[in-house]
């Protein structure tokens, strides 16, 4: 994940843990129903891999440049790049596994409790030109909810936190190294530009998209790594996972459940008799 879209993703909680907390100043933070995790995974990991477009475009600076379906489909070829590119590697050197692939690699990946000299909250990072860090401090609170009701069975014994984020972060490893065949790295748009100059853009969002599926491909998880989003930050703030719950349902399309929220009811049993109840 870039350092980027984690600071505007934590945004909420780095300002509610850290920041001007306190201080009457500054805007006052919205609240959000705090959700149980189980219920915030089972609902996002239903979510179709594609339908995460949306969610992953607000985060893109050049948003605005796209419509809904543009977004949708450079998200399916973003997924596709993602995936393509998994295979390629996993049968070049006979191995899934994402910590030994990025071994294999000549990566240096490390494990840290907390990124230095910042507060912010940071899950891991790639730093070129071969280290990967993995902040186990989140990885600890995650793996923590593990065992709340309804995560096993929506996340499944497949996942494996750090592996997952190793996975993702080897993508942007394998964006620098292809960057001049990769797609995510060929795509660009056209800016606007004065006269006869062109200002052509990469989208940032695109190696955001393909990491997920990457890793998505690697680990063989049946839903979209994105669900980590959430469910990591629901280790340092339930309510900040709430909000981001709301708002990735919302953006998929989906209406977000509240807790204690009955099942959808039964249809209330018809008076055979006919006629109104007395
Ligand atoms: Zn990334």
């Amino acid at each position: 994940m870039t350092k980027e879209r984690l600071k505007e993703l934590l945004k909420p909680i780095a300002e509610g843990l850290f920041g001007p907390q306190g201080t009457r100043r500054g805007p006052v933070q919205p609240h959000y129903t705090v959700r149980p995790v189980g219920m915030i995974v089972e609902d996002l990991c239903r979510i179709p891999e594609e339908d995460w477009a949306k969610y992953a475009f607000s985060r893109e600076p050049l948003n605005g440049k796209f419509n809904d379906e543009q977004r949708r489909d450079l998200t399916c070829r973003a997924i596709a790049c993602g995936r393509e590119y998994a295979e390629k590697l996993a049968d070049r050197y006979g191995m899934r596994d994402p910590e030994k692939l990025a071994r294999k690699l000549g990566l240096k990946v490390d494990f840290p409790d907390m990124p230095q000299n910042t507060e912010r909250v940071l899950f891991a990072e790639f730093r070129e030109p071969d280290k990967v860090h993995i902040y186990m401090d989140g990885v600890r609170k995650g793996r923590a909810l593990l065992g709340e009701p309804g995560v096993p069975h929506a996340l499944t014994g497949q996942l494996d936190i750090t592996k997952l984020l190793i996975g993702h972060e080897l993508f942007h490893w394998v964006e620098e190294h292809y960057k001049k065949e990769i797609w995510t790295r060929t795509y660009k748009i056209e800016l606007w530009a004065p006269g006869p100059l062109h200002n052509r853009s990469g989208v940032a969002v695109l190696g955001e998209i393909a990491a997920m599926a990457f890793t998505k491909a690697l680990n063989n998880l049946p839903y979209s790594p994105y669900v980590m989003d959430a469910f990591l930050v629901y280790g340092y703030s339930p309510e900040a996972a709430s909000g981001l719950y709301e708002e990735m349902m919302q953006l998929a399309g989906r209406e977000p459940r509240l807790p204690q929220a009955e099942p959808p009811a039964a249809l209330p049993e018809r008076d055979m008799e006919g006629g109104e109840a007395r």
